[in-house]
């Protein structure tokens, strides 16, 4: 084709100057007929070029020219058609996204890279009571719980964050979408907030009930077994007491785990100094015995458990929680270090304050590791059943620290020992003199 309009093209100018040259001649004016062919073969090219320009301006018709600036309009027309076709396209497509996005249940609110708004859709809007006119705002002015802003200036999305706010439990995931985009995606669980807290309290309220029945039947099993009894009946009591005992101990921290769950995650915590409290809980377990075969030679039997640090420090949080966590890693590093020393140690990094319990005991194979903090989990039921404890030592562990901002780290190796510690995040923490 664009063969055909060059040809045409070059045809016109050889007609138009041949005409000019032959009628030149006719008059005996070959060369004054060549000009004026020339020239007349100009004026169609500069009107030509001249039609074009209007065209590519939408100021006058396109140019029907059977030449190359004609071929090269309808080749341009063309591409505007097909781009034109396209951005249709694009943008129903576009506007399809958008509608599905308008439509979810769950909120979605683009950021830019800072963290200001770019949009959002309609559930984002009733979560976050936000208004057409807050693009350009920052997502900090419309969620101020203290942790979404640490979670968001932490950069760190991995997980999902969950918080109250305004009667409304959300869970917010973000991702980092390109380099210079953010989605947040607003979850409501309210509803499963609310049926979760009903079997916490089903939990708490069952557990409270059965504590006074633990309380007489201890109550009379230590008075039997201070009854001059025939052997046979004094050892079935003796397990008695020792299952009935751990039954307790079984309540005991099922309520404490209660109250963790339900804890309220605004609730402020206040500043304690952890070296002392690390030794108050060292000293009250140095005579703690753990398992029942112990309990005959081992009433003079002393836990050797030190604790290194190298500055006082001090954490924000909640004390009885902490006093919680430090007793059970610590008793489980008695219960399964094999008598080994167990050293507490406490050191500053950039990130925090690193609590450590280390113990050189049994150890726990790797692929138990992960597992260890659920409810009731037990590396191995038969011996762990003979050492006593609830199962849920750790569970309470993990629950404490998530309210201090942190979370469990577990280094073990089978027969060489346990290191059980968590990082409390530098804000705090805090040295002191
Ligand atoms: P328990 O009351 O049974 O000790 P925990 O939740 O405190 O329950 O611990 C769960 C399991 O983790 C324990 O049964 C034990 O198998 C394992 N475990 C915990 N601490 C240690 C440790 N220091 N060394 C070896 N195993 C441990």
């Amino acid at each position: 084709m664009h063969q055909g309009a060059l040809q045409r093209e070059i045809l016109r100018v050889a007609v138009i100057v041949g005409a000019g040259l032959a009628a030149g001649w006719s008059i005996e004016y070959p060369l004054y007929g060549l000009l004026v062919g020339l020239v007349i073969s100009q004026i169609f090219s500069i009107k030509n070029a001249d039609t074009l320009f209007r065209w590519s301006y939408r100021s006058g018709p396109a140019p029907h020219d059977s030449g190359l600036v004609g071929y090269a309009a309808d080749r341009i027309q063309r591409r505007e058609n097909q781009l034109k076709g396209r951005i249709v396209q694009q943008a129903t497509q576009i506007q399809r996204i958008n509608q599905g996005i308008e439509s979810l249940v769950d909120g979605v609110v683009i950021l830019n890279n800072e963290g200001y708004i770019a949009n959002f859709n309609a559930a984002a809007i009733k979560m976050l009571r936000l208004q057409k006119g807050d693009r350009g705002q920052h997502i900090k002015n419309f969620i101020r719980v203290p942790q979404f802003v640490r979670y968001f200036d932490a950069a760190d999305f991995t997980e999902p964050l969950q918080f109250e706010l305004r009667h409304l439990s959300l869970q917010i995931q973000l991702t980092e979408s390109g380099t210079d985009q953010k989605i947040v995606l607003i979850r409501d669980v309210t509803e499963r907030k609310r049926v979760e807290t009903m079997r916490q309290n089903f939990i708490a309220d069952v557990s409270h009930e059965l504590r006074t029945p633990l309380t007489v039947i201890n109550g009379y099993l230590e008075m039997l077994s201070e009854a001059e009894l025939p052997s046979a009946v004094q050892k079935a009591i003796g397990h008695m007491d020792s299952q009935s005992r751990r039954m307790t101990a079984i309540v005991n921290d099922l309520i404490e785990l209660s109250k963790l769950e339900s804890a309220s995650s605004e609730r402020g915590g206040q500043w304690f100094d952890i070296a002392h409290m690390c030794n108050e809980v060292i000293d009250s377990l140095q005579n703690f015995q753990y398992s029942k075969a112990d309990s005959g030679d081992a009433s003079d039997k002393q836990n050797h458990i030190r604790l290194q640090s190298t500055n006082n420090a001090e954490v924000e949080g909640f004390p009885d929680e902490m006093r919680s966590v430090l007793t059970n890693l610590i008793t489980n590093a008695l219960k399964y270090g094999q008598d080994s020393e167990v050293i507490v140690e406490l050191t500053f990094s950039l990130k925090g304050l690193r609590v450590s319990v280390k113990d050189k005991g049994i150890g726990i194979p790797q692929d138990h590791i992960s597992r260890i903090t659920e409810r009731f989990y037990r590396v191995d039921e038969s011996r762990e059943s003979d050492i006593g404890g609830s199962g849920l030592g750790l569970a309470i562990v993990k629950h404490a620290l998530e309210h201090h901002d942190s979370a469990l780290i577990i280094e073990s190796t089978v027969g060489v020992g346990s290191t059980f510690s968590f990082v409390i995040p530098a804000f705090r923490a805090r040295k002191i003199h």
